[in-house]
């Protein structure tokens, strides 16, 4: 005890209390040989955890000096385009107005493929089903049957669907062909061909958090400590960084340091019963922009997206994000919802089970999901509760996954209006606690310890 508030006062500056320690002239508050001999230790280790940020400080910059270059290099003279080339050498080649309108009906077709849709009892359709992998497929199915001619100029096309402004190049064509192509040959990551289709074609890219528009933050897992962001243009805002679980978290001065800990510690803990994810995850370049303040508008990939709690990363998305403010950690009690949690479960769906076409999840979900609104064992909040028309329905049995798997991964009574606890859920929503398990750890997690065991919401 005597020894932690000593270590208190020290903190960061180490060497200076020494002197000041020798200047006491009481002799029972003076150190034993072992006490210094600890204090030097935890000094040493201390120092080392300083070495090893600036080293990832280094290599984070590096990494994303590297990845700016790649922006920036002809995509021609990449060793990819050879092998692409060759990957698709049997392609027609068709004119180039051809070539996107082809491109453009293609995208439009697998966008309304209903598959996996669930239609409710009241007949109302919810979108569903890995459209990322299936729109990699076309595209991978298209660019082995046709190609637009070699190295053509620059071209704009006032035609259906396809933004006026936007020029296509050859240059941004071979990146996206060749992002494609590297899902075929190499597992590439999925998402890459639908970012760079984007970048291509123009296509959703009025959204301004938009992945082609800001660059990705490169991955180093820092264990639990926050360092120094990379810079990276246009992404100045964020000064710290820290990533773990195949997730990479950052955040501007005004998030704490405890706010990004504790976010990194949830990201590991949900992803642990599937390790595989975090690979999925890091080579998507799934990032979480941490904020702390009113709404999302404080951050630069989405000045006018005015979201109080955060929301997840589609596909096409820079990142997800989530109010820290909203978070519990030390300093900062919250009580109720969770948006690490919450926003993590969608972008898993977005990311990884797309990328895997988990169609045991599709298969399942939106059933358990109606089941459960019909029967009143999900309580979605009081909004949907007061309004009780069926666009709200339609809303909650898509919300029905991220919100109860959020409810089970805190494991906090009262903190949600249903599904708070893994024993109430394993009781009266046996079926979604199966598939919950599937995905997610049953080691224990303490939440918010601050808040008593007994608490309830008024
Ligand atoms: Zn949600």
């Amino acid at each position: 005890m005597f020894l932690g508030l000593i270590l208190l006062g020290v903190s960061c500056s180490a060497s200076e209390p020494a002197s000041d320690t020798a200047s006491e002239p009481a002799s029972d508050t003076a150190l034993s040989i072992e006490e210094q001999l600890q204090l030097q230790e935890i000094a040493d280790k201390k120092f080392e955890e300083q070495l090893q940020a600036l080293s990832i400080e280094e290599q984070l910059q590096e990494m994303a000096d590297r990845t700016f270059q790649e922006l920036q290099s002809d995509p021609d003279s990449s060793p990819d385009s050879n092998r692409c080339d060759a990957h698709y050498g049997s392609a027609q080649e068709i004119s180039l107005e051809d070539f996107v309108v082809g491109l453009q009906a293609l995208v439009r077709e697998v966008h309304h493929r209903d598959t996996y849709d669930y239609v409710t009892l009241g007949g109302e359709r919810i979108r569903s089903g890995p459209k990322t992998l299936w729109m990699q497929q076309a595209f991978e199915d298209y660019l082995n049957d046709y190609k637009p001619p070699h190295r053509f100029d620059d071209t704009q096309f006032n035609l259906y669907d396809i933004r006026v402004e936007n020029v296509f190049s050859w240059r941004n064509y071979l990146r996206w062909r060749n992002a494609v192509c590297l899902v075929s040959v190499d597992d590439g990551p999925v998402r890459d061909s639908m970012v760079e289709h984007g970048r291509f074609s123009g296509w959703r890219t009025e959204w301004p958090g938009h992945a082609m528009k800001w660059q990705p933050y490169p991955y180093v897992d820092t264990g639990q400590q926050v360092v120094a962001a990379p810079a990276i243009r246009g992404l100045e805002h964020y000064t710290k960084y820290i990533a773990g679980g195949g997730v990479v978290i950052t955040g501007g001065d005004d998030v704490p340091d405890a706010a990004m800990l504790q976010a990194r510690k949830e990201v590991v803990y949900q992803t642990s019963a599937r390790p595989e994810y975090r690979e999925i995850l890091e080579e998507n370049t799934v990032r979480i922009s941490l904020f702390y303040g009113e709404d999302t508008s404080m951050l630069p990939e989405y000045h006018d997206i005015y979201e109080p709690g955060g929301f997840s990363t589609g596909p096409l998305d820079a990142s997800m994000t989530a109010n820290a403010r909203w978070l519990c950690f030390p300093g900062n009690i919250d009580r109720g919802g969770h948006p690490v949690f919450h926003e993590m479960v969608h972008t898993i769906n977005h990311v990884v089970f797309e990328q895997l076409n988990e169609t045991y999840f599709y298969e399942r979900i939106y059933q358990l999901g109606e089941r459960a609104l019909e029967s009143g064992v999900f309580k979605p909040g009081e909004q949907y509760l007061g309004s009780g028309n069926t666009a709200g329905k339609r809303e909650w049995i898509g919300e029905y996954w991220a919100t109860t798997v959020e409810g089970y991964l805190m494991d906090r009574a009262g903190f949600k209006y249903s599904h708070d606890t893994r024993d109430w859920i394993q009781a009266n929503d046996p079926d979604l606690y199966q598939l919950i398990i599937r995905y997610f750890p049953t080691e224990p997690w303490e939440h918010c310890p601050e808040v008593p065991p007994d608490w309830q919401e008024n």
